[in-house]
């Protein structure tokens, strides 16, 4: 684990794979699987708040206070504090429930959202975690192939100044889910 990576290009950008520790990106932003309340937890969250400081929970203190809880399928950015990435960008996962049609479409919209974030803060490159697969309980094969579907098809759709995505995933089960994903959507036999 560590170096293995995978990549395809999509409308001039590139997009890849990864096994590995999202807290160490140094792209622009990292995307956090964030809970409603913003307030740190468990899984990258717990792991993006320890090795970014205060300034990100302080951040998230005023979005909360400001807009209230981040509905399932919303983003916002907030500071990287003392992480490689400038911003940290917090999405809130669909929890899964079996799988009804509105599951899928609020966690499109998760890596949606969160790139247009980035687009709007004219954001080059953005690391992914998997999100809503840990606690949350999305089956991971099922999660890695909307993951990809949202980011390939907003890549494609928009004019962006986002040229990188990266998935950065913790462990090899779930690397290879994204990597059998990516091979599907391709079309190619792994
Ligand atoms: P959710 O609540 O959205 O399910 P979790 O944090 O529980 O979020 O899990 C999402 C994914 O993030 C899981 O695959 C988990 O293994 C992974 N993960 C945990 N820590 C890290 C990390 N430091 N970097 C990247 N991925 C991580």
């Amino acid at each position: 684990m560590g170096n293995e990576s995978r990549q395809v290009t999509v409308n001039r950008a590139g997009l890849s794979l990864m096994a590995g520790d999202i807290t160490r990106q140094a792209t622009d932003a990292i995307v956090n699987a964030a809970n409603s309340g913003l307030m740190g937890g468990g899984g990258v969250d717990g792991a993006i708040h320890r090795a970014g400081g205060s300034a990100i929970l302080e951040a998230c203190r005023q979005i909360i206070s400001r807009q209230g809880r981040l509905p399932p399928g919303e983003a916002v950015i907030t500071t990287g504090g003392n992480l490689r990435a400038k911003y940290v960008i917090h999405t809130v996962g669909p929890i899964w429930h079996g799988g009804g049609p509105g599951e899928a479409e609020v966690l499109a919209s998760a890596y949606r959202e969160s790139l247009k974030l980035a687009a709007t803060n004219r954001l080059t490159s953005v690391s992914f975690p998997s999100i809503s697969t840990g606690v949350y309980g999305y089956p991971v094969d099922k999660a890695a192939r909307i993951a990809l579907e949202a980011v390939i098809s907003f890549l494609n759709d928009e004019f962006t100044s986002v040229k990188e995505v990266v998935f950065v995933l913790f462990d090899s089960g779930t690397f290879d889910a994204y990597v059998s994903a990516l091979a599907e959507i391709y079309g190619k036999k792994e």
